[in-house]
């Protein structure tokens, strides 16, 4: 689950890591109030789960209260594209105020789960306000990476090794430590997938404040924590992906023409790769879990026709925990209820698959059942050519 900027320098200050002063602004007249209050300018930013708005026009520089109330007008609403929306953008629905600040320095940090280690590492670099991909693919030896012993914590030698990696020194460096260790603590606490500082910046004071702020977190642990849970902002999800997510399912929105329903990751990404062997592309994959009901391979399917990039679809479950009758019949009824315009191919493998097999094809519907896997993405591939 991601969260807006706001929000996460909400938690910054709650775990003592100096980020600027700001508010939202619910109107034009109170962006001034607000800047007037953060000493008679500021910066005026779009709040959307997605980077790169300084480049968008969704960061902007409010020399006086009545320039902050246009700025707010202006940007409140609008279509914000930036790299991370894709060419259809995303409209802004909420702007923060935040104090300005007098850049001497811009940093990067990021926190994050390195999976070929298993620790969390903590990156480092001094190329902040650029995106770290571009960094990592031209200047890799900019990054520096700190890898954390779970039981340990960041050590003191650790936030001092970042420090003196990202040139900082005196009473800077100094403040640097709490800085990355209480920012460490959050990441833990809050079971964070990541958590990244970009720009990391020193002020012309020497300050170190958090300008940007962007976390994520672990949605497998969300359970133990309700305050995260609060923040959750829907107008930032896909609608078929929050659908999905009402019955535990997963849907990833993709951009081919083959809608698929799997159950588990590793299938799906199989799924997806024997559709594209076989020269077509997948529309989207839904994934119905380990033990999904008949009627949530019922709304797994709906989901999957209503998306319009569809123009066939490809199940292909394996039956262990989940029962390939509860699947056919999730399928079948589903069919029956919304109609079906467009092929359907289906494959199933593992617990009941004659009685799932026999449930399609006693259906009546124009439903392929293939025999294998390679088959079924042959038929369907086929199907709309
Ligand atoms: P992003 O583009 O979505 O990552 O948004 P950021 O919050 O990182 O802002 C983009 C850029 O705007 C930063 O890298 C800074 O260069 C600039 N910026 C943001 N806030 C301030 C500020 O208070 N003072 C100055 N001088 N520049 C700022
Ligand atoms: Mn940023």
């Amino acid at each position: 689950m991601n969260i807006h900027e706001y929000q996460a320098k909400a938690i910054l200050r709650e775990y003592g890591v100096t980020t600027p002063d700001g508010k939202l602004a619910r109107g034009g007249a109170e962006a001034a109030v607000i800047t007037r209050e953060l000493g008679g300018r500021s910066v005026v930013k779009a709040q959307i789960h997605a980077g790169g708005r300084g480049k968008g026009g969704g960061v902007k520089f409010a020399r006086t209260p009545e320039e902050a109330s246009s700025l707010y007008q202006g940007m409140m609403g609008m279509n914000l594209v930036t790299r991370q929306t894709g060419p259809e953008g995303r409209k802004v629905q909420t702007v923060y105020l935040s104090a300005a600040v007098d850049i001497a320095r811009e940093l990067y940090l990021g926190i994050l789960v390195d999976r070929l280690t298993g620790k969390v590492t903590v990156l480092a670099s001094t190329e902040g306000g650029v995106e770290i991909e571009e960094v990592a693919a031209s200047t890799p030896e900019k990054i520096v990476k700190v890898a954390v012993d779970a039981t340990l914590g960041l050590a003191g030698y650790q936030a001092r090794e970042l420090a003196f990696a990202l040139g900082l020194s005196g009473e800077t460096f100094r403040k640097a430590i709490p800085f990355f260790q209480n920012l460490y603590r959050l990441f833990v606490e809050k079971d964070c997938s990541m958590v990244e500082i970009n720009p990391l910046v020193v002020t012309a004071k020497g300050e170190l404040t958090a300008l940007d702020a962007k976390i994520s977190f672990d949605d497998n642990a969300l359970f133990r924590h309700p305050e995260l849970v609060a923040l959750r902002d829907l107008n930032e999800e896909a609608p078929a992906e929050i659908d999905a997510s009402n019955y535990d399912l997963n849907f990833i929105k993709l951009d081919g023409s083959i809608g698929c329903m799997v159950n588990g990751a590793g299938l799906a990404m199989a799924t997806m790769d024997i559709i594209k062997h076989h020269g077509s592309s997948p529309a989207n994959f839904l994934d119905v879990g380990g033990g999904a009901s008949e009627d949530a391979v019922k709304n797994a399917f709906r989901i999957i026709l209503q998306d319009p990039g569809v123009r066939a679809v490809l199940v292909n479950i394996f039956g262990g925990i989940m029962r390939c009758d509860v699947v056919a019949a999730g399928v079948v009824n589903a069919a029956k209820e919304i109609g079906v315009k467009v092929p359907v191919v289906v494959r199933l493998e593992g617990t009941n698959v004659e009685e799932g097999t026999r449930v399609l094809t006693e259906s009546g519907l124009a439903i392929q059942v293939a025999k294998d896997l390679a088959d079924a993405a042959r038929k369907v591939v086929a199907s709309i050519q």
